[in-house]
């Protein structure tokens, strides 16, 4: 099968969260599994000098975007084993210093950015030689082009590709206000109201133009998949997806291990795995060296690495860890969003001086440290569509601390649940009060050598490994293809 995958940011070039991972692993596991895949994406700033391997494509698209007609520029990247990658080159739309936002305020123009970049997008399975059998959209930036293609279609493109939508986290949907339908040049019928066309209380709802015209719909976990057909967590597109359910399918993301690694990952500072544990002491006294907290093995060390959004339940934590600071552990946190957010750590942080240690910025490398050198690591998500921090944490023999939601319930395991299989500790309500319990069951298994041990060895020994995630999305796209 050839399929064309598109996505607003891909690792390695671009990332913000676990949509570029997922992406740029996706496009590998396809050409692992003998499919033939190709990734197209925006060229934003820095991509190049990066990446000096880049050859401009002699390509030029010239597309009309509302009145005007827009120009830009096609680079691609060659990689031995990996999909090709197209960078779609409009240096005003794209060459910024933020993928999505500046100083904590989103463009003014995101919507007129990503629906240039869909029509891109079909213009490229339109025309590439190559001729994508099946399009593969990813998230809101990029779900407006099934019903670009369906208008194509109906003015005459014979053998269009089928198209599959997936839904990293429907709590971003692109909405914008009813002049941004213009820049699309779809027909009126395409801003329909109710399920059927794009319209969404008066604005333009990007995502939901994707639900409504997909050939189908996947989201990252199966849990997350039920959860989104709800009143509670549908973010209000929950009647579209009940409408659209026989076509929404739920496949939990696998974990890129050859980047998610305890055996060869040139950022920790020793390597260990579930047979030669020793390392992880190594790793996390360094941890403890490296953010300026004591050096001691014997005080339990809680992490965490995540955007600082309302999604991420950072106000729950901020509560457990004010009650647990008290007694003796250790906390490191790394993330970057919201300013209130920083504000609440960074105060956390000067009460509980020599026992909190904070991070602001995006930080790859500390990010796999903090994985490798804590014993727990906290995901008290309000809800999480699939999470990969918490299976990375388990592959590096820390135990996840993880709220029953989404992604979170259906990677981890509870010692309730199975106690041969446990390797995490997971609570139900949202309140601090939870989260503290489920943080003083974690220092009680600490407090037991063999009850540590067991749960890492069984966390490592877990496997999300891609075979068996891109085989379900294969299914998906034999089943629309059919
Ligand atoms: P989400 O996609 O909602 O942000 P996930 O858990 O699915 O959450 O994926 C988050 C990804 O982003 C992980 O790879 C995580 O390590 C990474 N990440 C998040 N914040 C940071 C940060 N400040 N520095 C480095 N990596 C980060």
């Amino acid at each position: 099968m050839k399929i064309l995958l598109a996505s607003s940011e891909v690792f390695p070039f671009s990332k913000t969260g676990g949509l570029a991972d997922m992406v740029g692993a996706l496009g590998r596991a396809l050409v692992n599994a003998g499919e033939e895949a190709a990734i197209v994406t925006p060229l934003y700033r820095g991509i190049q000098n990066r990446f000096p391997a880049l050859r401009r494509v002699d390509w030029h698209f010239d597309l009309p975007l509302g009145a005007q007609t827009v120009p830009a520029e096609l680079w691609e990247l060659a990689r031995p084993g990996e999909a090709k990658i197209y960078f779609i080159d409009h240096p005003g739309y794209f060459d910024r210093a933020g993928i999505y936002q500046e100083n904590h305020l989103s463009y003014a123009d995101n919507g007129e950015r990503f629906i240039f970049f869909s029509k891109c997008v079909v213009n490229l399975a339109r025309y590439l030689p190559w001729r994508p059998e099946v399009v593969h959209l990813h998230d809101w930036q990029a779900a407006l082009v099934p019903a670009l293609i369906l208008q194509q279609k109906r003015a005459g493109w014979g053998n269009a590709p089928a198209t599959c939508l997936t839904i990293h986290n429907l709590a971003y949907q692109g909405v914008f206000p009813e002049e941004a339908f213009a820049l699309t040049n779809l027909p009126a019928d395409f801003y329909a109201p109710d399920g059927v066309g794009t319209e969404y209380f008066g604005m333009l709802n990007c995502l939901k133009g994707g639900i409504v015209f997909a050939d189908s719909i996947t989201t990252v976990s199966p849990r997350y998949a039920r959860e989104i057909t709800t009143e509670e967590l549908g973010c209000g597109l929950d009647g579209v997806l009940r409408q659209n359910h026989a076509k929404l399918t739920g496949i939990l993301n696998g974990v890129d291990y050859a980047e998610w690694n305890t055996t060869k990952n040139p950022y920790l500072f020793k390597t260990y795995s579930h047979a030669r544990m020793a390392g992880k002491a190594v790793n996390k006294a360094e941890l403890q060296r490296l953010v300026g907290l004591p050096v001691d093995e014997k005080i339990p060390l809680f992490g965490t690495i995540s955007r600082l959004a309302e999604q991420k339940g950072v106000d729950i934590q901020l509560g457990a860890l004010e009650e647990m600071l008290n007694t003796n552990i250790q906390f490191v946190q790394l993330g970057s969003g919201s300013p209130e957010y920083e504000k609440g750590y960074r105060e956390l942080a000067a009460r509980f001086p020599g026992k909190v240690a904070v991070q602001f910025g995006y930080n790859e490398a500390l990010s796999h440290r903090i994985e490798a050198g804590c014993d727990f690591f906290l995901m008290p998500s309000r809800f999480e569509p699939c999470g990969l921090n918490q299976m990375y944490s388990l592959r590096y023999g820390t135990i996840p601390i993880v709220r029953a939601t989404g992604g979170l319930d259906d990677s981890v395991i509870d010692f309730n649940e199975n106690p041969a299989k446990a390797n995490g500790v997971k609570f139900y309500e949202y309140t601090s009060r939870a989260l503290a319990k489920a943080i003083r069951k974690s220092i009680a298994i600490y407090e037991h050598p063999d009850l540590i041990r067991h749960f890492r060895k069984t966390a490592m020994k877990a496997d999300f490994s891609w075979n068996q995630t891109v085989a379900e999305y294969i299914h998906v796209y034999q089943k629309i293809l059919s």
